[in-house]
């Protein structure tokens, strides 16, 4: 058997069944997108909108594409159309544009807020608090945008115990704001080096890439 799908499903069959597997294929081929949907699977992450868009180009239509990276604002444009989950929105100034695109294609986009939890300042996301101002007043301001969850990142580090409180941290964000919005149902959380401990601590969707597809030589 093919080795990427091989690994797919060692992966997918040890998965609890409330969890989704993103695929992540930033730099690969789309031929390993094509081998894997012809397995069966739908959902692929990607980082880079000029990526996304070029494989989107060519691939089956049915693929759900999740932009999983930093979104700049000028760009959203591109993946408007068709983007299935945005993981990255950072900022209210984003989620405006992305409603502002939806309206244009005449759609509701689905989105997650990036939570910053790492002790990195590389890596974007926002405090809880901005979080929690934008669920209180999204819904009048930006009628095509659903913000269907949060996605965060762990630091990367070897220390496993940092990992699983930063989880912890946002799990427990996730859980307070579902009091509020019913619709908070995804929780993006765990790459190829830590999605165990994610879904240990309540996630419900990861985002692995080198893990399926092998290792990456740049970004
Ligand atoms: C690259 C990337 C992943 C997947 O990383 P792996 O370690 O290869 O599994 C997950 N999430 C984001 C945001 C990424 O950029």
């Amino acid at each position: 058997m093919n080795p990427i799908i091989k690994n797919l499903h060692e992966i997918q069959n040890e998965l609890p069944e409330h969890v989704t597997l993103v695929a992540v294929s930033k730099t690969k081929p789309a031929e390993d997108i094509q081998t894997l949907y012809e397995a069966g699977h739908l959902d692929f992450g990607e980082n880079k909108v000029q990526e996304l868009v070029g494989k989107y180009d060519i691939l089956p239509k049915d693929i759900r594409w999740h932009l999983i990276g930093h979104l700049q604002k000028n760009k959203v444009k591109y993946i408007a159309p068709f983007v299935h989950l945005i993981h990255s929105v950072d900022s209210e100034e984003l989620l405006k544009e992305i409603n502002k695109q939806a309206q244009k294609n005449n759609r509701m986009i689905s989105c997650l807020l990036q939570i910053h939890i790492a002790d990195e300042e590389t890596k974007f996301g926002m405090e809880q608090e901005e979080a929690e101002d934008i669920l209180k007043n999204y819904k009048i301001h930006y009628p095509n945008v659903e913000i269907i969850g949060l996605m965060g990142m762990a630091t990367f580090t070897e220390d496993e115990t940092q990992i699983r409180n930063e989880f912890k941290y946002l799990k427990s964000v996730f859980d307070k704001f579902k009091t509020q919005n019913a619709e908070l149902k995804t929780l993006s959380m765990g790459m190829s080096g830590d999605y165990k401990i994610a879904i240990e601590e309540g996630s419900n969707m990861v985002r692995v890439g080198s893990l399926i597809f092998g290792v990456r030589n740049y970004y």
